[in-house]
């Protein structure tokens, strides 16, 4: 096949308060085919995955178009996303006639003026190739589907596992499909549910666990080409935001129907199950504190830079440091300046410092505390999957026995990766507080004796009647109480 592919994503927290312009992208991963810039991108992996090596070994012609990706924040101002849809646009017009089209997108990106991105996107590549080019996407479980993806899209898979593991797996899945359309093999047929419900489904732990294993299962029926458990993202702020089921069938539209009332009449009913009870900073750090021996690893849910929050809060770190908890490492603390200062003053320095607590009304107090500078780097990586991140210029300082990474670029705590670059032994550690809901698992999982999620206040807040919602669709689980309508069939 000749195949063309891009990759843009941006998943949208509308209260979020960090602005997002073109320059959050090239911060994160911004590659132009049309200037050139950020070549050195075209050959890397876009969600740890090579597109273009995966295609070139099934025998395709692939050609890379844009490779964009902005950390999770405000909508995008529509100068940043107007630009950066005509640079695929007008990609795929140079490349044309294509046989495939294959995205990489997030499915909850929103632009000041666009509620529905991929929706757009989508329905704009289809008109330029018309009806015979296969259309493949890609997508977070964190998406919110709309009807226009479906109606644009011939396939919309999204991974399945959080954290989000199996996006190679699910990619090749997509390619084989994609091909076996094209070579007039299958006739796809999806069904859509919306299940009317908020929240966050790590799928380490059950209930959420043996529903994804079964299926994943059902997905192995004859007759069955994909199916998508899709978690929605409860941040952002539009009608189509929450869960949903897409079940693709071949040639079989009473099947996929049938599949998808099933699982979504099963999501639905899992709801309560799926929700952990909320655990202030002091529960947490109390519950943390039951155990003998460590690492007992924290997690602070609500100000995870993956879900649109600075990274910057003090909540559980204030409790640490008025407690007296010691042995301590907390990662990471997104504070610029602070790293500038301590790092002017240099390794080995003690000075006050103020920490944290800046960038929204949820971050809690800034800290003045008086620090000792452990490590100074402006090179200091963690991996992600197979990828490496950055911590732009980054600072561990040491504050009574609590040791702490501050970094300038916002980005969630992956790997331990984080602390070892810095100088500091997590492992040794009695207490390991890292800004993240569930992509540190599959690291910290190996080594830590406990995980506890805490909840105290913050931009991804969990409390969902917090948040001054103006747009979503009503009723919606747990700001509605049903009975209402399970899901919506007005359109499939
Ligand atoms: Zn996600």
């Amino acid at each position: 096949m000749k195949l063309f592919t891009a990759t843009l994503i941006h998943e949208t927290n509308s209260f979020s308060p960090i602005p997002t312009n073109l320059d959050s992208y090239r911060e994160t991963f911004l590659y132009r085919p049309s200037t050139g810039e950020g070549v050195e991108l075209a050959d890397s992996l876009v969600a740890d995955i090579n597109i273009r090596t995966m295609a070139a070994r099934r025998g395709h012609e692939a050609y890379q178009g844009l490779i964009a990706g902005a950390q999770p924040s405000m909508p995008t101002n529509d100068a940043a996303w107007t630009c950066l849809l005509e640079e695929i646009l007008s990609d795929i017009r140079n490349h044309l006639p294509l046989d495939g089209v294959l995205l990489f997108l997030h499915g909850a990106q929103i632009a000041n003026s666009v509620d529905d991105c991929e929706g757009e996107l989508l329905c704009a590549v289809r008109a330029l190739t018309g009806p015979d080019t296969v259309i493949g996407v890609s997508f977070d479980l964190h998406g919110n589907v709309s009807r226009q993806m479906i109606e644009h899209a011939d396939f919309l898979l999204s991974c399945l596992e959080y954290p989000h593991t199996d996006f190679e797996s699910r990619t090749e899945l997509l390619l084989q499909l994609m091909e076996r359309k094209h070579a007039g093999d299958i006739s796809p047929l999806t069904s859509f549910r919306r299940v009317p419900m908020f929240g966050s489904y790590p799928t380490t732990r059950e209930p959420m666990r043996g529903f994804v294993d079964r299926l994943m299962e059902t997905q192995q029926r004859q007759d069955v080409l994909a199916i998508s458990l899709i978690h929605g993202f409860a941040w952002s702020d539009v009608p189509d935001a929450g869960a949903s089921v897409l079940v693709t069938c071949d040639g079989d539209a009473r099947l996929a129907d049938r599949l998808a009332d099933e699982l979504a009449t099963e999501f639905f009913a899992l709801r309560e199950d799926l929700v952990s009870p909320p655990l202030t900073a002091d529960d947490a750090i109390d519950k943390a504190l039951l155990f003998e021996s460590g690492p007992i690893v924290i997690a602070d849910t609500t100000d995870n830079p993956g879900g649109g929050a600075p990274g910057d809060s003090t909540y559980l770190l204030e409790r640490v440091f008025e407690r007296g908890v010691e042995n301590v490492g907390v990662a990471m603390l997104y504070d610029p300046v602070a790293v500038k200062i301590a790092t002017s003053a240099g390794e080995g320095a003690q000075l006050p410092l103020r920490i944290g607590g800046k960038l929204s009304r949820l971050s809690g107090r800034p800290l003045d505390v008086l620090a000792t500078v452990r490590k100074v780097r402006d090179d200091a990586m963690q991996l992600r999957d197979t990828s490496r991140r950055s911590l732009g210029d980054a600072v561990a300082i040491e504050v009574n026995g609590v040791e702490i990474v501050l970094c300038s670029e916002r980005e969630q705590t992956f790997t331990a990766e984080c602390f070892v670059e810095m100088g500091i032994d997590p492992y040794s550690k009695r207490l390991l507080i890292v800004k993240s809901h569930q992509h540190f698992h599959e690291d910290f999982s190996r080594f830590a004796q406990e995980i506890i999620y805490a909840t105290p206040p913050g931009v991804v807040v969990r409390n969902f009647s917090e948040l001054p919602y103006q747009r979503i669709t009503r009723p919606v689980w747990p700001l509605d109480t049903p009975p209402f309508t399970a899901f919506s069939t007005e359109w499939k």
